[in-house]
């Protein structure tokens, strides 16, 4: 079955013992049991697993085109299962334009545990290899990168991290199940923040994991488990609902968002404009190869530093200043005082995140309104 379809179907059918189409909310925190340790359906306490966060994992592991959805309260505690497979000692090779709250996992939290971390600019191969030891067990790849939008060949970094027995993890957020399939491009685990463009409506918090391998999934699911970081019932009706529209909505997204990218790149106050479906963009072709779209974040250099990018963000009235990305309606932010504000300020500038960078998540309102709204607020 193709993506429309499986958005729609995976993971749900009708309710047992009612008919109901929609699967409900389970709100329910045990399952009773028939005789001791004679179960339901292998329910029997929610934190190990809940009926409605069942459908979700399906409905996910389908779009991700994976055998297993392991499904979490958020993005970072996601995230934080992967790290939890690792140990003591251990390395990661992380791509150095991260979410700032991802970066501050392997900074603040997990280096303390004796896992390290590499940073390194996976656009260039070179660098990439050098950065792997003996001990590199994980290879963490965001892309598009947030907020640079640099896009990176996971198949070439797959292939650099079979060579070493490592593992890749691949962030899919920006780039949604609909736009690109990490699994099938060789990587180990897909990772979403779900409460971006999954989730589509900025009205819940969550996150998932999808990987093909039934060993890393047990191990996956034991860590849900043991540490508890699972989503609520409503969570997932809120998701499960949200998956249904997603191709429509990315679809849009992309529609707009290039517009909005062609209008940026010629107006006369803007001085540069990252995005992975123009032609000027450094990797374009790489993002033709390797997605089915080019999503809906766009990041621009404002003339005139950040008393140009403050007074703009101040007058935008449709994108609302926020952080956050993915949902229907348009947001625009500034990420060296917001998203990144936990990146040390040298390696912002770096990466290129300048005082005059504002990026912007365009939704799926009228394009013209949009553009309207840039263009009074440039003006
Ligand atoms: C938001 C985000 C996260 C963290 O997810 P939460 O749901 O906020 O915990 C991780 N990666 C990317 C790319 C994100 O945009």
């Amino acid at each position: 079955m193709k993506f429309g379809t499986l958005a729609i179907h995976a993971g749900q059918s009708p309710d047992p013992t009612t008919g109901a189409i929609m699967t409900p909310v389970y709100q329910t925190s045990t399952f009773v049991q028939e005789s001791p340790g004679r179960t339901k359906g292998n329910y029997d306490y929610a934190r190990s697993a809940n009926p409605t966060r069942t459908a979700l994992e399906e409905n996910l592991a389908a779009l991700e085109g994976g055998r297993f959805g392991i499904c979490f309260s958020s993005g970072c505690a996601a995230m934080a299962a992967m790290l939890h497979t690792l140990a003591s000692g251990d390395h990661v090779v992380v791509c150095d334009d991260v979410y700032g709250g991802t970066f501050r996992l392997f900074d603040k939290i997990f280096a303390q545990l004796g896992i390290a971390y590499s940073i390194v600019d996976m656009c260039n191969m070179a660098q990439t290899k050098a950065a792997f030891t003996p001990k590199t067990k994980l290879v963490w790849i965001e892309t598009p990168t947030n907020p640079m939008l640099k896009i990176i060949d996971i198949r070439a970094v797959v292939a650099i991290a079979k060579q070493h027995g490592a593992l890749t993890l691949v962030d899919n957020t920006f780039a949604t199940p609909y736009l690109q399939s990490p699994l099938e491009l060789g990587a180990d685990v897909a990772c979403h923040s779900s409460t971006k463009y999954i989730g589509g409506h900025s009205d819940v918090i969550g996150g998932v994991l999808v990987v093909n391998d039934p060993a890393l999934a047990e191990k996956l699911h034991y860590i849900q488990n043991a540490v508890g970081g699972v989503p609520g019932p409503w969570d997932c009706f809120l998701l499960l609902r949200s998956t249904k529209t997603l191709h429509v909505r990315v679809r849009e997204h992309c529609k707009n968002a290039m517009t909005v990218a062609v209008y940026l790149e010629n107006h006369p106050r803007i001085e540069k404009v990252y995005y992975p479906g123009l032609p000027s963009h450094p990797q374009h072709k790489l993002a033709a190869a390797q997605m089915r779209g080019f999503g809906g974040m766009i990041s621009v250099v404002i003339k005139g530093g950040l008393p140009a990018a403050t007074q703009f963000l101040e007058r935008v009235k449709l994108f609302s200043l926020g952080e956050s990305l993915g949902g229907v309606e348009s947001l625009i932010e500034h990420p060296a005082i917001m998203t990144h504000a936990t990146i040390p300020a040298e390696h912002r500038e770096k990466l290129g995140i300048v005082d005059g960078l504002v990026r912007l998540s365009v939704g799926i309102e009228d394009v013209d309104d949009l553009v309207g709204d840039l263009d009074r607020a440039l003006g």
